[in-house]
């Protein structure tokens, strides 16, 4: 092996700026996050993104900002040219979303640039060119015309051909549609710290979005993917140094963490311990592998963080990051309990005293008056649910807080009308919540299930080979309400199974059972398990819920919505389906014209 370390040499300064811009420019939506930056900083409330097959062969940012002087032209592409910031104490102060004065010298060293500018006040547009191929301080070039967006100032900035003369790392670019959907992305999260702001972005001559100037509220509530107004909730936290904003897409859950957005003192960043605390109240709540539309708005004392951690500032440290944890994870949780307080699409009360006369309807009485009929405790009645009541002559309370019960369409969805609205019930996701909220807290409590002893033993057979792992997951399946023992070499015996769990498809849920148990081998004592429980509880309670298609009484709908507004998060099936959806009296008046549109929802086209 020849180890060969050459003397030191100053690297020509094309290799060090390559190496450099390196740091700052991986990809085209690097670009795109420089030159957007220096148009927000700019004070632009227009910006339009234009691209080439996925930034590789051209990306253009043009804005309607203040503009750049024909003084500063040249400089603006020089390492270390900023306006932003001149002593190191501008730091603590900064409020720009750039200051190091690199993007663009950066960006000219891997690729071909062109800035055309307009200043505010004055007459001419200047142009100048630089970039790999380009001998570098070229000329200042005015312009005749000079018009951005609309505006008579503003800048437009041309990158072609990035990283064309550096084919390693054109090498490492991916495919033109993932770098267009990294784009996307961070325009989308721009677009969300910056309400005010127009956005548009054009992709090989085809607009794929167009985001008008908006309230605050009304651009979260359409990046988050909030259907209506009252889907969006938030909650504030307040001290000296510190504000929270935090805001939850009620009811919708994702398998995906992209809607999840988080910023600190108006730049997005991406920062584990914040992500954390915000995730952290939803654990138990959705199922591992969904997630929460969120966003959170931090604003803290300038002194109280570091944002000079990453070159690509999407990092940031804190001075004290206990307490910020603290107090965020305290803001979401207090937001996830207020709404199951009250809420004013869904003027529930949960906790309504019953009237004295009539049949309560609170959940403990309707236990106990279904116990009363079965003579059984079974909190987890096997369909339909709860077991038939057909022939009860309950009289149905007028002023329910769930509304008028309307009917049942198509044998699975329940209607119930409120004031200005109705609410649609999906009967079998309903269940699913309910049944999965009951089985998590008896997992959660540790309690052991009441068992019911089967009449015939079910008995399984198995490979002999698997019979150190089954006898591994054996302690799993008595955990789970499960009464399961060998029965030679190669069979198990099913002995009892959960009270609840009924008896329908038996042998093919054991089956499945098993195998599943089987499938976590040796990770069956780690989170990793609790996690599998869930993802088994969820599909336990998906397999014993009342199926779509299942007739319910009256009584029965409105136990099982009851049911489900008990429960801690409502708004979904444990697989992130909607359990209840709204429609508004409005809506259906503007199907038949009565109303003219107030509101319009400003939508992403893609
Ligand atoms: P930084 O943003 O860190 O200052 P950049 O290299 O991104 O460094 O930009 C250098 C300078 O060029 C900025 O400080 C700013 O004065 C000017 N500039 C760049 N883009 C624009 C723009 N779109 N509008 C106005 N000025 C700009
Ligand atoms: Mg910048």
């Amino acid at each position: 092996m020849s180890s060969k370390t050459s003397s030191i040499q100053i690297l020509p300064p094309l290799v060090a700026e390559r190496i450099a811009a390196g740091e700052v420019i991986e990809r085209p939506a690097s670009v795109v996050k420089e030159l957007v930056e220096n148009s927000l900083d700019a004070g632009a409330d227009q910006i339009a993104v234009i691209l080439e097959n996925g930034g590789r062969n051209l990306i253009e940012v043009l804005d309607n900002g203040e503009g750049i002087s024909k003084k500063d032209l040249p400089l603006c592409l020089l390492r270390h040219a900023t306006s932003k910031l001149s002593r190191l104490e501008d730091l603590e102060t900064l409020q720009t979303l750039g200051f190091r004065g690199e993007a663009l010298a950066s960006i000219q060293a891997v690729a071909q640039v062109r800035v055309l500018s307009r200043n505010q006040g004055s007459e001419q547009a200047y142009e100048i060119e630089g970039g790999i191929t380009r001998k570098q301080t070229s000329e200042v070039k005015p312009i005749t015309f000079g018009h951005f967006l609309g505006s008579p100032h503003g800048t437009q900035i041309r990158v072609a051909n990035l990283f064309s003369e550096i084919p390693a790392r054109l090498k490492f670019l991916k495919s033109s549609r993932s770098e267009l959907a990294a784009i996307k992305d961070l325009l989308e999260k721009f677009a969300l710290t910056h309400p005010r702001v127009q956005f548009r972005l054009v992709h090989d001559d085809q607009t794929l979005f167009q985001m008008k100037a908006q309230k605050p509220q009304e651009r979260i509530q359409t990046l988050l993917g909030a259907q209506t107004k009252t889907d969006l909730l938030s909650e504030s936290f307040k001290e000296d140094s510190l504000e929270i904003d935090f805001y939850w897409v009620r009811g919708l859950s994702l398998p995906h963490a992209r809607k999840i957005y988080q910023s600190v003192n108006g730049r997005i960043v991406r920062d584990r311990l914040l992500q954390q605390a915000l995730l952290q109240p939803f654990r138990q709540r959705l199922l591992p592998g969904q997630f929460p539309a969120l966003a959170c708005f931090v604003k803290i004392a300038p002194d109280q963080i570091d944002v000079n951690v990453h070159p690509s500032k999407t990092e940031i440290r804190f001075l004290n990051s206990q307490a910020i944890f603290q107090k965020l994870q305290r803001t979401v949780e207090s937001l996830l309990q207020k709404q199951l307080r009250s809420s004013p699409s869904h003027p529930v009360s949960f906790h309504s005293p019953a009237p004295s006369a009539a049949p309560s309807f609170s959940l403990e009485s309707a236990h106990a008056f279904r116990e009363s009929f079965s003579g059984t405790s079974s909190a987890f009645p096997s369909l339909p649910y709860p077991p038939a009541f057909e022939e009860t002559k309950l009289e149905l309370e007028t002023a329910s807080p769930l509304g008028q019960f309307r009917g049942i369409l198509f044998n699975t969805y329940l209607v119930f009308e409120m004031e200005d609205h109705i609410k649609l019930y999906d009967q079998h996701a309903a269940h699913e919540r309910i049944r999965y909220e009951a089985l998590q807290k008896r997992h959660l409590e540790n309690e052991t299930p009441a068992r019911q002893q089967l009449l015939m033993p079910q008995t399984l057979g198995f490979d002999p080979d698997q019979k150190h792992d089954i006898l591994k997951s054996l302690p799993l399946l008595e955990k789970l309400g499960f009464d399961a023992e060998l029965f030679g070499e190669k069979a198990l015996v099913f002995r009892s199974v959960p009270e609840g769990w009924g008896t329908d498809d038996l042998r093919t849920r054991l089956q499945n059972l098993l195998e599943r148990a089987l499938s976590l081998g040796e990770n069956s004592s780690s989170l990793k398990m609790d996690e599998a429980v869930f993802e088994q509880l969820a599909s336990e309670a998906c397999h014993s819920s009342v199926r779509s298609g299942d007739r319910l009484t009256e009584f029965e709908a409105l136990q099982l919505c009851r049911d489900l507004l008990n429960c801690k998060h409502p708004w979904n099936c444990p697989h992130g389906r909607p359990t209840v959806i709204e429609l508004s009296h409005d809506q259906i008046d503007q199907w038949f014209q009565r109303k003219t549109k107030l509101w319009k929802n400003p939508s992403l086209e893609s």
